[in-house]
């Protein structure tokens, strides 16, 4: 008989997961389940046709013939509602039930709703889906004024899409700077000049009190906690995520903001596995728990997950340094591993107004930010990869051309 594997969501780690269990088992039934209502997309790229500057076309990854001609069945706009682990069976909204051996849970998050008045108006949104990338280019083609909410990574989209629209736009930030978890003031005061140059003007110790609205229900202002309003009529918000464990609720697989996993990507309950966003998964490198917000993280786990759920035992081990860029402005930059962790960090900003930092936990380096000049990233990661103790040379960490030469003395040691 045929192993049947099931996978909960069609983003990039359930995707790439059920192109391993293919390759791996030919004979396998694959079910793969979302409820997106269109097939794997480039979430990453779908910023770029937010700001009006990609057509649709490029951000499509698979279209329904890709599963057709692997022989895997594609449910879209299907949600899982409840997942019963001894029937080993998974239920949908339209009440099918789908039986599986091997199940993969890779379910991601769902955007944060600010907790203020009138934060479900119309203009005001939040940005995961390529649906929502759709009303974004719309809305912000469409506004004049706007309030970017959310001192991160995704915010910063946000507000880049603001310039490229030629939004007028206020970023209110919490606190002194953005990012301000893995940016010192020096690294992020880069940032808020490039944001000035792109016509976003950042404000700090700030953030939305409440909005305000029109007679038909459309966003007009933000207020802040100061009770400064600032005119939008388009606001982003991206404060965060919550995780999509509802459907698991009745279950004993372990959660913590998260599901639960090792480093083979295996939860607690038999046959189930998680990959993606949605993990806290083992992290080998950093030895403790840790949990990813970003595209090949989550396509290796998918692949990870994919290749043992094929095993009999486990095999592949999920061991990962993962990065992010920004593309945004007329310099690059790049954060990798986790930057907002550790005991301890070093730091520098360069004459020609690069800046770097480092995060170390344990004398080892675990992640860090690079702004202007990413040439240090490959030697930096392999540091992180191989786990080398640099705690007496971390000023060599901070040299503009760090060699890996300078730390493989102490491998051998
Ligand atoms: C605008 C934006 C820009 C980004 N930029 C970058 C970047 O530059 N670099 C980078 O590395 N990362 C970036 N990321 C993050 C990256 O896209 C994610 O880390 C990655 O896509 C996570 O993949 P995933 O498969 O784990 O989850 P997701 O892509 O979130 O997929 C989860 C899927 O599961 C579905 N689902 C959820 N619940 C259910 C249910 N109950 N039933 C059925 N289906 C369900 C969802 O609808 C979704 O389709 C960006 C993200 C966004 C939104």
């Amino acid at each position: 008989m045929c192993a049947s594997h099931v996978i909960i969501g069609d983003g990039i780690a359930g995707a790439s997961a059920a192109e391993t269990v293919r390759e791996a088992d030919p004979d396998a039934d694959i079910t793969v389940v979302t409820e997106e209502g269109e097939a794997l997309y480039n979430r990453i790229l779908i910023k770029e046709f937010a700001k009006g500057k990609l057509p649709e076309a490029p951000v499509s990854i698979h279209d329904p013939e890709w599963y057709d001609e692997r022989d895997i069945e594609l449910r879209l706009d299907t949600v899982v509602t409840d997942v019963e682990t001894d029937a080993h069976e998974i239920h949908t909204h339209g009440g099918d039930v789908i039986e599986y051996d091997k199940l993969l849970i890779a379910t991601g998050g769902t955007p944060i709703q600010l907790p203020v008045e009138n934060s479900d108006a119309e203009g005001i949104h939040h940005f995961w889906t390529f649906e929502d990338a759709r009303a974004i280019k719309e809305s912000a083609a469409n506004a004049e004024t706007g309030v970017v909410v959310g001192a991160g990574l995704l915010g910063i989209d946000l507000a880049a899409i603001c310039g490229a629209q030629d939004v007028d736009a206020h970023y209110l930030m919490r606190g002194q700077s953005w990012w301000r978890y893995a940016l010192s003031q020096d690294g992020a005061g880069i940032i808020h000049d490039a944001l000035e140059e792109i016509g976003v003007t950042p404000v700090f110790d700030s953030g939305v009190d409440r909005f305000e609205t029109d007679e038909s229900g459309h966003v007009t202002a933000a207020v802040d906690p100061n009770g400064e309003r600032f005119e939008a009529d388009f606001a982003g918000v991206a404060i965060g995520l919550d995780f999509n464990i509802e459907f698991i609720q009745n279950t004993d697989i372990e959660t913590d903001n998260g599901i639960i996993t090792d480093e083979y990507m295996r939860t607690n309950a038999e046959d189930v596995y998680a990959a993606g966003d949605i993990t806290q998964f083992h992290d080998v490198i950093l030895g403790d728990r840790a949990q990813n917000g970003a595209w090949g993280s989550a396509k290796e786990q998918g692949s990870i997950a994919g290749q043992n759920m094929v095993a009999d035992a486990p095999e592949a081990e999920f061991q990962w340094v993962s990065s992010y860029s920004i593309t945004h402005f007329d310099f690059p930059f790049l954060s990798f591993g986790h930057p907002t962790r550790g005991d301890d960090s070093v730091e520098h900003k360069y004459e020609d107004g690069t800046w770097r930092r480092v995060a170390l936990k344990d004398g080892r380096v675990i992640g860090g930010v690079l702004i202007g000049d990413l040439s240090a990233q490959s030697v930096l990661k392999k540091l992180a990869r191989k786990q080398i103790d640099v705690s007496d040379r971390t000023d060599l960490l901070l040299e503009q051309g760090v060699d890996i030469e300078a730390f493989e003395p102490a491998t051998a040691n």
